[in-house]
């Protein structure tokens, strides 16, 4: 066996559901786009509806399709991007349903497929997915005499709890919403921590599911384990793998290891990051290759069969902050060479 192993909690993404419920008094949904974050939508999913979600998000009507054929009929899959062309036997057949953004999708689903559940996305300052203000103005009435069943929208800088764009989307979301009689949602991850006035009535967490920041009480919920292909000796003076970026500054004990970049482990973070073994710290030397990483085992006592690369020594943000980027990132680029195994009790 020498494909690296990607081990999911699903125990600690149902931990971490809970843990997240339990900071508000309102529902939780759940969001599972990107397969889960990369950790499988349908596993996620199914484990969540058993812990009591009744409501998930995905980006888009595939995902959602595929989502349906996982958790069967009864809870409600809500799709971000709403009702493009192309989408309607999807969000028929698989009951999907679409979060819409502008008139145009407004217009599609009422004449395809009229009666069909559907949500509003409104854009309150972010300037990404939902309408504007003014198209809201225009179609409130209309929305408001059919089956709508969600109005939301979503914050920018939700993980930067003192900054103004918060309170100022807020302001906007209720202005846009107060005096509707139907469910609302504003929170993500970041919302549900500033606070009950951010809540509503439903709160849409996606990261701290999966134990990314800014939810730092999550649990880790990716685990990957690498195994040893080779162990040397090198002297001092001799270098490690391409570009020789890496001297040995005295004798050390090199283990190649085998995943790389292919698998999501991103070249940048090579230098700030050690793998582990037990709780001794083996730190990446030279580049980080395709399918291989060089890693200084001199402080072992004796050669490891496999090391930790993520887990409970390094969180999914260790790695994010070594690589330049955010735990989501290094979620969804974890990659399909992995042998998967999912922990469940
Ligand atoms: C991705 C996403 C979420 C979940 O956000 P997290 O920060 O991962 O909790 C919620 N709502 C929308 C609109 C999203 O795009």
């Amino acid at each position: 066996m020498t494909a690296a192993t990607l081990t999911i909690d699903l125990d600690a993404i149902a931990a971490n559901w809970r843990a997240l419920d339990a900071l508000t008094s309102c529902e939780t949904a759940a969001v599972v786009k990107a397969d889960g974050y990369g950790c499988g939508a349908g596993k996620v999913a199914r484990r969540l509806a058993r812990e009591g979600a009744r409501r998930f998000f995905v980006a888009v009507a595939e995902e959602g399709a595929a989502l349906r054929e996982a958790l069967g009929p009864g809870p409600e899959i809500n799709v971000f991007s709403g009702h493009m062309p192309g989408d309607t036997d999807m969000i028929h057949d698989l009951s999907l349903t679409p979060m819409i953004n502008s008139l145009d999708q407004m217009l599609r689903h009422l004449e395809a497929l009229p009666g069909h559940p559907f949500g509003i996305q409104l854009d309150s300052g972010m300037n990404r997915l939902g309408m504007e203000p003014a198209e809201w103005i225009a179609l409130r009435d209309i929305a408001t005499q059919q089956n709508m069943t969600l109005v939301m929208s979503h914050l920018a800088c939700a993980d930067e709890p003192d900054h103004p764009m918060n309170a100022q989307q807020l302001r906007i979301f209720k202005e846009m919403t107060d005096g509707l009689d139907v469910p609302r949602s504003l929170a993500a991850t970041g919302g549900i921590l500033l606070g009950p006035d951010y809540h509503f009535d439903i709160t849409r967490p996606g990261v701290g599911l999966y134990g990314g920041a800014p939810f730092t009480d999550a649990q880790p919920a990716a685990h990957v384990s690498v195994p040893v292909i080779q162990v040397r000796d090198v002297e001092a003076g001799e270098t490690v793998g391409y570009g020789n970026t890496w001297t040995a500054p005295s004798p050390a004990r090199i283990a190649t290891i085998a995943a790389g970049y292919a698998d999501g482990i991103i070249r940048a973070m090579g230098p700030k990051t050690s793998v582990w073994v037990g709780d001794t710290p083996c730190p990446i030397v030279g580049r980080i290759s395709m399918d291989l990483i060089g890693v200084d085992v001199s402080d072992l006592d004796s050669d490891p069969r496999a090391v930790e690369l993520l887990g409970h020594h390094n969180s999914v943000d260790t790695l994010a902050d070594a690589a330049g980027t955010i735990g989501y990132e290094i979620l969804t680029s974890l990659g399909s060479r992995y042998r998967r195994r999912y922990h469940s009790t």
